[in-house]
């Protein structure tokens, strides 16, 4: 793929997923060059899909529900790119949609064009009278760059984190600001969630209801076979998740598998043969705790934040959050700057 610059960042943004994207496309529009990081090692975020030699799974969320307008807008126009697919029945001023052919499809259009780097973990965040310099790892290399606008849209905790403390010592750029967003970064809370990738030798059936003392939800993947299919996904519930949060993967895969044969029915989940077994951690799966505000913008540092943790705890607030920011980034930011940063 081409990448559109061959100058160095106006804005370095930090996440792939779909606020990110949002971000890093809606900026690039209005003429920005931007540099995207994440530490995976594809797109998504928590719309992403788990792919291996024996399956894929959709294992963090399976679909995303749009009640805006804004939203039901962009979804649309991924439909119309063939990435998203309606699913389910509306229900009431919500629309559901998921990717085709999965969830990483789902944010492939908005990628276009852009530069982005894939298995970079920035470690920190440092504000120099320059902008911001970055500062991470990649397959275990360390690497350095910097821009001088910065949008970090990992979940507030991990952000909170990434603005290192020396951020905050006396005569550095900002360090009353930063210090002051530090600490209410530090009260948003999300609730993890444990979920299990179960691949079967032959389809299987699952009986219902779903949920128990562990699990928040079963769901199939690929190939209904009345109702019947080899790829299951297990997600434990949040208390579940919470209480076996440091466990290892392999004994959570094990207790998860033990909770799913409570609901297999006919226990043909054994006649069929277990071909394969993960378990998944996403220790910040859905806010529980979000901040005030749509996003966080300070043009005088040029830090911007946004994601699921303002306005709505889902991937519509992620994506309205997104979009107020680059809004507010293009209104004041770039109002003042387009000269500069046309030239
Ligand atoms: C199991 C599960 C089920 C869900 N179900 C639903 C549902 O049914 N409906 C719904 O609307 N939402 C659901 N969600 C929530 C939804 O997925 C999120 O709200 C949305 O995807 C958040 O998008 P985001 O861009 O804000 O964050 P993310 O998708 O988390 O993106 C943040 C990105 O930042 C990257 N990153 C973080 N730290 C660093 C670092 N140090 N260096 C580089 N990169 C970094 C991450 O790799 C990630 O790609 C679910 C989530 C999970 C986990």
């Amino acid at each position: 793929m081409k990448l559109i610059h061959s100058r160095s960042p106006d804005v370095i943004v930090i996440g792939a997923g779909l606020a990110g994207l949002v971000v890093a496309s809606g900026l690039q529009r209005s003429g920005v060059c931007v540099q995207v990081f994440d530490k995976s090692g594809d797109l998504g975020g928590r719309l992403a899909t788990r792919r291996r030699s024996e399956g894929r799974w959709d294992h963090g969320a399976p679909c995303v529900e749009a009640s805006s307008e804004a939203f039901r807008k962009l979804l649309e126009s991924l439909r119309e790119a063939g990435s998203a697919t309606l699913t389910g029945e509306p229900a009431g001023a919500l629309t559901r949609y998921s990717g085709a052919p999965d969830m990483r499809a789902l944010l492939q259009p908005l990628r276009e064009r852009l530069a982005m780097k894939f298995d970079h973990e920035i470690q920190g965040l440092t504000a120099t009278t320059q902008g911001w310099e970055v500062r991470g790892q990649v397959r275990g290399k360390a690497f350095v760059d910097q821009a001088p606008a910065l949008v970090c849209t990992a979940p507030g905790p991990q952000s909170a984190r990434l603005l290192v403390a020396e951020n905050e010592a006396a005569g550095a750029p900002g360090a009353c600001v930063l210090r002051e967003l530090r600490s209410r970064l530090s009260a948003v809370r999300y609730s993890p969630c444990w979920t299990a990738l179960l691949r079967f030798e032959q389809p299987v059936a699952l009986s219902s209801p779903y949920a128990d003392a562990v699990i928040d939800r079963v769901r199939p993947w690929s190939m209904h076979e009345q109702g019947r299919t080899r790829h299951w996904l297990v997600q434990a519930n949040s208390q579940w998740s919470q209480t076996h949060l440091e466990a290892s993967a392999a004994d959570v895969a094990e207790q998860l598998l033990e909770a799913w044969r409570q609901h297999d029915g006919s226990a043909d989940g054994q006649a069929a043969g277990l071909q394969s077994l993960r378990a998944h951690r996403w220790r910040y799966a859905r806010c529980s705790e979000p901040l005030d505000g749509e996003c966080w913008w300070d043009p005088a540092l040029r830090l911007g934040l946004a994601g699921d943790w303002f306005v709505e705890p889902d991937a519509q607030g992620a994506f309205a959050s997104a979009q107020t920011l680059v809004e507010t980034m293009t209104g004041s930011w770039l109002g003042a700057d387009a000269v500069a940063i046309a030239q």
